[in-house]
């Protein structure tokens, strides 16, 4: 085997998509005060990736994005499962 290389992180933002509120930034383990920051922006701008290499993939960002605009490696928040419609319906007295 030869040497490894770490495959690049693929980190999407889609701008069209993004409300601007900045939880993904706050959410991400590797942003906020740090040097060299994953993601940055947010409260008032749209999100945007700055260094992507400092990235661990824990998918923090992508689970917290309300508006589903963020990808990691082609991870978004998923949709909410039919389960979690039926209890949702379920606590509503619904059925
Ligand atoms: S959590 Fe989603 S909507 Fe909020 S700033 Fe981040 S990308 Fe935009
Ligand atoms: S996957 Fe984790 S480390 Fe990478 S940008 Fe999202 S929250 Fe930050």
């Amino acid at each position: 085997m030869g040497s490894e290389e770490s495959a690049a992180v693929i980190i999407e933002i889609n701008a069209r998509f993004c409300r601007r509120c900045g939880e993904c930034v706050e959410a991400c383990p590797q942003s906020g005060d740090r040097e060299k920051p994953v993601l940055r922006g947010g409260r008032g701008e749209a999100a945007e990736v700055a260094n992507p290499e400092n990235c661990i993939v824990c998918l923090s960002c992508a689970a917290t994005c309300r508006a589903r605009a963020i990808k990691v490696n082609g991870v978004k928040r998923p949709a909410l499962a039919v389960s979690d419609l039926e209890a949702s319906a379920k606590v509503k007295g619904l059925y």
